[in-house]
């Protein structure tokens, strides 16, 4: 009967031809001596015969197998719906594949992963089935521990008090947990991890591990300040990357092997001992800029005591020299004029060698948001006494700026300041000051914008000329706060702008290239 139904299973043009190279017995053999259990049934399910590994599998004898229902194995806590999928696939000629728990001759049980093929004689009729099925309870087994396994990595990664995310090659997030949910909404919904990591790759750009460069897939502790939207305060982050492996899967790499490189990226957050440590640096900034404001101040005076000395004394010099013209080099007055005009440029040269001589700092990398943040910090009271209200947009990420960072923390504070006197006009209840940072084409664009009276067109280009004043006499400043600044974008290869299209209030830009043209 065996034999018979074997016949039955090589049945078809192709299984003919094929047959007709090797000898029938070498199917009968193929299937006792096959390592899977194989039954053979009836259309209704009774086994006609088992091979050796059936045997093995399910503790059943052949002659006690033979003439009884595949049911037999059924240990009855399979789902009613699995079998009835079962029989619906193979009753309509196709084949079916599942899994069920069976049990064996001694009761005991074991997940079975079955394989069903209607066999069809040469009218397509089906006249018997075909089954085949391994015992995978140890596979299963592995495959749940893997699962749960995974299960409690994510957990454990998901509830970690610190940003994770697994990176491919173009920073893209192949996995996160929530702290890395809750920074990008607090970003505004953009993507923190390749702001981290241009920040860090800025840092090992320079680095050389063993005489190599960086590749970027190991760091440890690399500081990262993140500046958000909507006048929040920044956060740092303690960043460290590893590299992870993944083996190539695809049936290509299974001799050869291969694989790609993923990194783990894992971001502490240090905000609150960096806001102590800023409190105490800011502190000591605001010591260092109200001296130097007190310097900047004296050489404004004096410079601009000397350029008004300068006036009369020119106007002297042109007296005396029409003078000595009209009645000769001894004239009374000419020679008395001289001599006033000589002490008076005297007094001049002594007061020029008076002014305090710029101190020129030395150049540095510079993270602009992180400057203005600070003369946002210095100017505080001052903006809390106007009632001005600020509106600080930072790009999260700016690129680093090399530049005099004391040179552009004044430049920017004189602009504020300038603001905030604009705005501080009695009467005028605009008060509201926005600093917008952004990159673009190779630079950094700043935005300094104010809701005050703003400056008549014909005058936004003159403000910048030195000693120009747009205040009233008796004011204290001498007008050289503007044309200071100009000069601080113009050594940073940038410039500065007042924009014209603004209306209602004062816009002024500030462009500082990222690579200076040399
Ligand atoms: P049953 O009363 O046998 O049937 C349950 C449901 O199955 C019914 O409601 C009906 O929808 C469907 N059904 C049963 N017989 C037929 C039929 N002849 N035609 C159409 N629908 C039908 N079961 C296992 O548990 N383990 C196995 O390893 C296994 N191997 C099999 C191998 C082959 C080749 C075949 C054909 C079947 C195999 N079965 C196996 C299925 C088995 O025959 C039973 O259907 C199943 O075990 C359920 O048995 P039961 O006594 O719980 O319910």
């Amino acid at each position: 009967m065996a034999k018979k139904q074997l016949e039955t299973v090589g049945g078809g043009a192709e299984g003919a031809q094929a047959s007709a190279a090797i000898h029938p017995r070498v199917f009968q053999q193929t299937v006792d001596q096959a390592d899977i259990a194989i039954s053979i049934t009836d259309v209704g399910g009774n086994i006609l015969y088992v091979n050796p590994a059936f045997s093995r599998v399910t503790g059943y004898a052949a002659d006690e197998a033979a003439g009884r229902n595949e049911s037999m194995l059924s240990n009855k806590t399979t789902p009613p719906e699995l079998y009835k999928a079962l029989w619906q696939h193979i009753s309509r000629g196709e084949a079916w594949s599942g899994r069920l728990i069976n049990r064996r001759r001694d009761g005991s049980k074991y997940l079975a992963e079955l394989s069903i093929s209607p066999v069809v004689d040469a009218g397509g009729a089906i006249v018997n089935y075909l089954g085949m099925h391994r015992d995978i309870t140890a596979m299963h087994r592995l495959e749940c521990e893997v699962k749960n396994q995974k299960a409690l990595i994510e957990s454990v990664v998901d509830a970690a008090p610190m940003v994770i995310a697994v990176l491919d090659v173009d920073d893209r997030v192949l996995l996160d947990n929530q702290e890395y949910k809750k920074l990008q909404a607090d970003l505004g919904m953009a993507e923190p991890a390749p702001m981290l990591m241009t920040a860090i790759r800025a840092g090992l750009e320079t680095e050389t591990v063993n005489g190599r460069r960086n590749s970027g897939y190991a760091f440890l502790d690399r500081e990262v300040r993140l500046d958000l939207p909507g006048g929040k305060p920044p956060r740092w982050f303690s960043c460290s990357g590893s590299r992870v492996r993944e083996d190539d899967s695809g049936a290509d790499a299974f001799f050869e092997g291969g694989g790609r490189d993923y990194l783990l990226l894992v971001a502490k957050e240090i905000t609150g001992l960096r806001a102590e440590q800023e409190k105490g640096r800011v502190a000591a900034l605001q010591v260092v800029m109200a001296e130097e404001d007190r310097v900047s101040a004296l050489r404004e005076s004096l410079s601009a005591a000397t350029f008004r000395l300068e006036g009369p004394l020119n106007m002297m010099a042109s007296v005396v020299g029409m003078l000595a013209r009209r009645n000769g080099e001894s004239d009374a007055m000419a020679v008395a004029l001289a001599a006033a005009m000589a002490a008076g440029q005297q007094a001049l040269a002594e007061w020029r060698a008076m002014i305090p001589a710029e101190t020129r700092e030395p150049a540095g990398a510079i993270n602009v948001n992180e400057l203005l943040r600070d003369v946002l910090d210095l100017s505080t009271k001052r903006l809390l006494a106007s009632g001005i209200s600020v509106n600080w947009k930072p790009q999260a990420m700016l690129p680093t700026l090399q530049g005099y960072p004391n040179q552009l923390r004044a430049m920017f504070k004189a602009l504020i300041d300038n603001a905030i006197e604009a705005m501080s006009a009695r009467g005028w209840r605009e008060r509201d000051l926005s600093v917008i940072t952004r990159a673009q084409l190779g630079g950094i664009d700043i935005v300094i914008e104010d809701s005050g009276p703003g400056i008549p067109a014909g005058q936004q280009l003159k403000v910048f000329e030195p000693f120009y004043t747009t205040k009233r006499e008796g004011n204290r400043h001498l007008g050289t706060g503007l044309s200071a600044a100009q000069q601080v974008a113009a050594d940073h290869g940038g410039t500065i702008e007042i924009d014209p299209a603004k209306v209602g209030g004062c816009r002024v830009r500030v462009l500082l290239p990222v690579k200076r043209r040399s």
